[in-house]
């Protein structure tokens, strides 16, 4: 045998997946050809059930990762919003005595850029 039983088993769930290529293939099944070990725990799929369970779990995991990230960014965002009309609302009503936040930030421009 050119291969363990390890390696076999451990590319049997993408075997029955047919996820592998032809040459994997090929050496699958010329192994469980002559290893009756492994053709048992194929044949009983006793190899398979953690594969599954620990794919899921990591997707899972993955998609909540991401998924954070993305609440995180859009709370950053929101938070930068927030203070920006915040100081608007502060610098119009100390300098202009108005809540008008477009005057402010047309005379803002005015005063920092001239024209
Ligand atoms: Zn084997």
């Amino acid at each position: 045998m050119k291969y363990d039983c390890d390696v076999i088993l451990d590319l049997l769930p993408l075997y029955t997946r047919k996820k592998l290529s032809k040459r994997s293939i090929q050496v699958v099944e010329e192994h469980l050809s002559e290893c009756p070990s492994c053709r048992v725990q194929y044949a009983n799929g006793m190899y398979d059930d953690n594969f599954d369970k620990e794919f899921d779990a990591d997707s899972i995991r993955y998609t909540r990762r991401k998924k954070n990230h993305v609440f995180l960014r859009l709370f950053i965002l929101l938070l930068f919003a927030g203070l920006i009309c915040a100081g608007l609302a502060f610098l119009s009503y100390a300098n202009y005595g108005t809540y008008n936040f477009i005057e402010t930030a047309q005379n803002l421009i005015k005063n920092t850029f001239g024209s």
